[in-house]
């Protein structure tokens, strides 16, 4: 429970071991985690006014996991009720609640708490931490569980703000706004325009889907994408082992698609044989089958799967515009061919800035160094959860523990793992702090470039949000996930600067 201390004039202070910021899969995590580790002392910190960071976000029709359910979802609380094996958006939000209510996270829950600045207090060996609020935090340790795909990407189309119809991006959808009979225009067809393109296009009049690059689509087949019963709810219930056998079985499908897209890309090939075959069988159109074929290799960009995007081109009223845009006028969008759509409204699927979450965090470390400065160049970063020179601080899903082939809550297990094995190092031993070496960092992010250099994302000849602008790929881990994990399991506090409470004896206060 939060432990107030003293009021300034202006601000609140409340002062406890561990704040975690984000209250999604990441946030929650974390605080599950300190809770079973018999640790208190936290708050959880959210922006938004309910919990569920992506899965509160995204709630666009047909939003679902692409991640098969068995495996979506914390090790440690199995869901024997998931009602579809890729679960919708729905069910996932109501399992992280159900997450936050069973480890009685509630207390440690501040909504509508958005922070603006973090210092860390060398000499206190403490984060200090603002809330728009006007509330001062002070911190032992912070984890950062914000996310990387939370803050929409608006194109700068020319003319993009002149449209004077209905504009929304997909992670803001608004459900106030009847699509019926409306002429719409969606841009992009990446994640999460697969999943709605479908829903709404048998709603509208006519629909125009502004497709840069195709994407590589598997089918998911009925007999896969299938509702699980009652019945077959009873059973995981019952026999748990039943369940974890196929999360195994998954876990394992993932790994192996590591070895492809990671160490040998070529073997990926077999899997374009698949979804061009696809693309032929579910497409009517010869011109439509050549559009969305890519010429990257697969994998290059996030492997997709769907069995309803496809057979949405097939329909009368969806038009699959390939030619560049120009721009954007009051009343429509122009291509770069000269040819006009008007429309009613526009929805911009076009996906996240990436680590941008991070990026917008003004977070002042050692010497007053800036992580806004920082990570405007190449980020530097261990394991994806420190940075150097900001002591105590774990971010949750950092740069390069993105993944292309599994779960990414199997990582931020890891994660909280090893921040929770930090935070218990730095309370048992009674340190002022531990920052990763600087030269560790150097060596950890050298290792990870020189093993991107051989995995798909490098080699498969396209662009995508996983690589910054000059082409480093800051977003994906070129591993098996097994090998993240054993890195994780146990912190070699041999890669820190140790800062003892007897060196800063008499500096610091009352730590709790
Ligand atoms: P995305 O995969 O980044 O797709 C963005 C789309 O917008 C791409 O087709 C892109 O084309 C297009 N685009 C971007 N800027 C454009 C421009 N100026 N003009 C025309 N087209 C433009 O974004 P997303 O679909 O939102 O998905 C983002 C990520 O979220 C996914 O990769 C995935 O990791 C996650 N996601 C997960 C799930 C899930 O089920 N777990 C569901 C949805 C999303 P280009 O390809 O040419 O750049």
């Amino acid at each position: 429970m939060p432990v107030e201390g003293n009021l300034t004039q202006q601000e609140r202070v409340v002062d406890v071991t561990v704040g975690i910021v984000g209250s999604g899969f990441s946030g929650l995590g974390m605080g599950i985690r300190l809770k079973k580790a018999g640790i208190e002392s936290f708050v959880i910190l959210e922006k938004a006014g309910d919990l569920g960071g992506t899965w509160r976000d995204n709630d666009y029709p047909g939003a679902a996991c692409d991640v098969p359910t068995h495996l979506y979802s914390y090790s440690f609380e199995p869901n024997p009720n998931w009602g579809h094996m890729w679960a919708k958006q729905p069910e996932i939000l109501e399992y992280l609640k159900h997450c936050a209510h069973k480890y009685k996270l509630h207390s440690h829950l501040i909504f509508n708490s958005e922070i603006t600045d973090a210092t860390f207090d060398e000499a206190a060996g403490k984060w200090n931490v603002r809330s728009k609020d006007g509330t001062m935090y002070r911190f032992r340790a912070l984890v950062l569980g914000v996310g990387g795909l939370h803050i929409p990407a608006l194109p700068d189309i020319k003319g993009v703000r002149s449209f004077e119809g209905k504009v929304f991006h997909s992670a803001q959808w608004d459900h106030s706004y009847d699509l019926s009979d409306k002429t719409v225009a969606v841009i992009g067809t990446g994640a999460s325009a697969i999943q709605f393109v479908p829903e709404i296009a048998a709603k509208v009049k006519k629909l125009h889907l502004f497709q840069r690059t195709p994407p590589w689509i598997l089918p998911r087949p009925a007999a896969m994408n299938r509702k699980i019963g009652k019945r077959e709810q009873a059973l995981y219930g019952r026999v748990p082992a039943l369940q974890k056998l196929q999360r195994n079985a998954m876990f394992l499908g993932g790994e192996a698609g590591a070895v492809a897209m990671v160490y040998r890309p070529e073997l990926l090939k077999y899997a374009e044989t698949l979804s061009r075959r696809y693309i032929k069988t579910a497409i009517h159109d010869p011109k439509i089958q050549k559009a969305v074929t890519p010429d990257y290799r697969i994998g290059c960009k996030r492997i997709l799967g769907s069995s309803d995007y496809y057979p949405a081109l097939n329909r009368g009223n969806v038009e699959l515009v390939t030619d560049g845009i120009d721009s954007i006028g009051f009343n429509g969008i122009r291509t770069k061919d000269g040819s006009q759509r008007d429309v009613d409204a526009i929805i911009f699927g076009t996906g996240f800035d990436v680590g941008g979450g991070l990026r917008k965090f003004n977070l002042t470390g050692l010497g007053g160094i800036r992580s806004t400065e920082l990570l405007q160049n190449r980020v530097e970063h261990y394991l994806g959860i420190n940075l150097a020179g900001f002591p105590n601080l774990f971010v949750l899903l950092g740069p390069n523990t993105g993944l292309g082939q599994n779960s990414i809550v199997f990582m931020i297990e890891a994660q909280t793992n090893y921040a929770l094995k930090c935070i218990q190092e730095i309370r048992r031993k009674d340190l002022a702090w531990i920052d990763v070496k600087r030269n560790v960092q150097s060596a950890f992010v050298e290792d990870i470039g020189e093993r991107m250099k051989s995995t798909v994302w490098s080699t498969g000849g396209c662009q995508s949000w996983y690589k910054s602008e000059d082409g480093t790929n800051v977003t994906l881990w070129p591993g098996f996930c097994t090998e993240y994990w054993m890195r994780t399991r146990t912190p070699d506090f041999s890669a820190y600067h140790i800062e003892s409470r007897v060196t800063k004896a008499g500096k610091g206060n009352n730590l709790s």
